[in-house]
């Protein structure tokens, strides 16, 4: 296996199913460009974490294939997996740490400018500045509170701190106010380019500037489109 440089993604025939006869995704067939921005929207059930379950390789598809910069997925050794892949989680967690600790989770490899940029990119740069001991300030149990929205941001953060070329992102369901939500959709627009983005939006305001915006149904692909066309 390469590394991975490009982070172009393509699904092939792929179905999948938690228990036998019981398919949750069926015949799926989606290319995502290297740098786009790629929105999964669907009702809940629709089998949209379950796909993003099956790119983070946490199972195994019964039948079809997905490659990533023509690789098959599994066959992507582990480092550069990790290395080239980065997850904003629905539920993010906080450390009881200090905000820089919190982005770079220890790893040595991400200088201080790196943190920095990574803040940056993912717009929570001016609140974490702005505290009593700007980044050094302690966050989660027993420190600074935060809200859920800037929670997400934090590990927009803490996944961009690792340079990934592709980012995959589970937009928070609960507690996110409008502003954010958009401040999120924007970082998101920004990395067009650079980084591949496929994001499970809640939210069309989220994914209004996606390159494409798949629509799951059922587990099928229903819709295709931008914004726009929708
Ligand atoms: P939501 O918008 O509520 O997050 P979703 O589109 O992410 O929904 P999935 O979580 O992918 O939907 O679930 C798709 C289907 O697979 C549902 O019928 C769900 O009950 C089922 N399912 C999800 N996870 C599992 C699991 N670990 N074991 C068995 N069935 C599961
Ligand atoms: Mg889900």
């Amino acid at each position: 296996g390469r590394r991975i440089e490009a982070g172009e993604i393509r699904i092939e025939h792929l179905a999948f199913s938690y228990q036998p006869g019981r398919p949750v995704l069926e015949r799926l067939n989606l290319h995502f460009e290297p740098g786009s921005f790629v929105g999964i929207v669907g009702h809940t059930g629709s089998g949209k974490s379950t796909l993003l379950s099956l790119l983070l390789r946490f199972y195994a598809p019964q039948q079809g294939r997905i490659t990533i910069d023509g690789q098959a997925l599994d066959s992507v050794p582990d480092e550069a997996f990790r290395s080239a892949v980065g997850l904003v989680p629905q539920e993010p967690y906080l450390m009881a740490a200090s905000a820089r600790e919190n982005i770079t989770m220890g790893r040595p490899d991400i200088s201080e400018a790196q943190m920095r940029e990574a803040a940056r990119a993912a717009r929570i740069d001016d609140f974490l500045s702005a505290l009593p001991q700007g980044y050094d300030t302690l966050l989660g149990e027993g420190g600074t509170r935060v809200s859920t929205g800037q929670k997400q941001l934090i590990a927009m953060a803490r996944a961009l701190a690792g340079a990934p070329k592709i980012l995959f992102l589970d937009e928070a369901t609960s507690n996110i106010d409008s502003a954010t939500e958009q401040i999120v959709g924007e970082a998101l627009t920004a990395l067009r380019g650079r980084v591949t983005v496929v994001a499970i939006a809640h939210r069309l305001s989220t994914i209004r500037d996606a390159d494409q915006i798949v629509v799951l149904n059922h587990g099928h692909l229903v819709e295709r489109g931008s914004h726009g066309e929708l």
